[in-house]
């Protein structure tokens, strides 16, 4: 059954007006421009996407400023800067990009350089690809004019050299407030965008990538239909091919929700009698082409930003299946 949607409370100076409200699914209100994210730190992300956008800049250029906040920010554990390393201890770091006109971009297992969404942006407008990975994706980032910096901050050093006292891979994401940020946008003339950007699940295999530079898992969109991203554990995600699954249902005439929701059904059959159903967590945001939205996941905790005239911006708990 799905569960009530409550408005959780609101942000952030300019933007924000306190609120919690009541309201059952009245979020698939239909409006544009619109922008969602993934977790808390959408709030901020959204903040700065909507400042862009409502200040003239296109979709992909709102879009990539508004997650730059959170690849940049040390306090988002699971993001850019101050992400949690993999059992190695390296930050590697997947993202994507994708316009109205289905160009998109993509980095996976890009390491030492801050905004990997950038550097999406530029495979998708200055290569003939949609994904680069590893030493080439870096080499791309380097003759582009960006820097090698660590990312690797103090704390997730610390963080690191603490896991590995017992090293036990139990990678328990998306249960707490700070996970892979995916924004999708709908602007003022109904047009969608969305990006990706995450330093993937803490204590990874080295190489392991993840569903959020993956198109069609992490994050799809289809102009005509709608939008949808992920969050939670990329295996499941990818199984799936979760966004692309959303979109398509959507096309079928599925709300966001219902279509969200449908996908998590089938994530959850795949995997409940297997070994990682116990830390199993995914989640996934939907925008139609009107401007409806949800988040659904399979367990409780997941939420997002909404943020748009009349919400202004708001963090959301999703529905849930568990
Ligand atoms: N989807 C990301 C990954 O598996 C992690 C997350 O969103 O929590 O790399």
């Amino acid at each position: 059954m799905v569960r009530r949607n409550f408005i959780k409370k609101s942000l952030i100076g300019g933007l924000g007006a306190t609120a919690l409200v009541g309201c059952d699914n009245s979020n698939d209100k239909a409006t544009y421009p619109r922008i969602i994210s993934t977790w808390e730190h959408g709030l901020a992300a959204n903040q700065e996407a909507w400042k862009k956008l409502t200040s003239g800049s296109n979709g992909i250029s709102s879009i990539e400023s508004g997650v730059k906040i959170s690849e940049a920010d040390p306090s988002v554990r699971s993001v850019g800067y101050g992400g949690l390393p993999d059992r190695e201890g390296i930050v590697t770091l997947d993202a994507c990009i994708m316009d109205k006109y289905s160009n998109c971009g993509s980095v996976s297992y890009l390491q030492n350089i801050k905004h990997p969404i950038s550097v999406a942006r530029l495979v998708m407008e200055d290569t003939p690809h949609v994904m680069l990975s590893g030493k080439g994706a870096l080499d791309f980032a380097l003759s582009k004019g960006f820097k090698q910096e660590s990312l690797l901050t103090d704390q997730s050093k610390k963080d690191w050299l603490n896991w590995k006292k017992k090293s036990n891979y139990s990678p328990v994401i998306n249960i707490e407030n700070h996970d892979t940020i995916s924004m999708l946008l709908i602007d003022q003339n109904k047009d969608l965008f969305g990006a990706c950007t995450t330093s993937g699940a803490a204590w990874k295999m080295h190489g392991r990538v993840g569903d959020s530079p993956i198109i069609g898992a992490g994050l799809f969109l289809d102009n005509e239909v709608g939008a949808a991203a992920a969050t939670g554990l990329g295996e499941a995600v990818i199984r799936t091919s979760g966004s692309a699954m959303v979109v398509e249902l959507m096309r079928q005439g599925y709300s966001p929700l219902h279509a969200c929701k449908t996908i998590v059904d089938r994530i959850s059959k795949i995997h409940k009698s297997g070994p990682d159903w116990e830390y199993l967590q995914v989640g996934f945001i939907a925008i139609n082409k009107k401007g409806e939205y949800a988040g659904y996941s399979l367990k409780k905790g997941f939420n997002y930003a909404v943020c748009d005239k009349q919400n202004k911006n708001l963090l959301m708990d999703a529905d849930y299946f568990i």
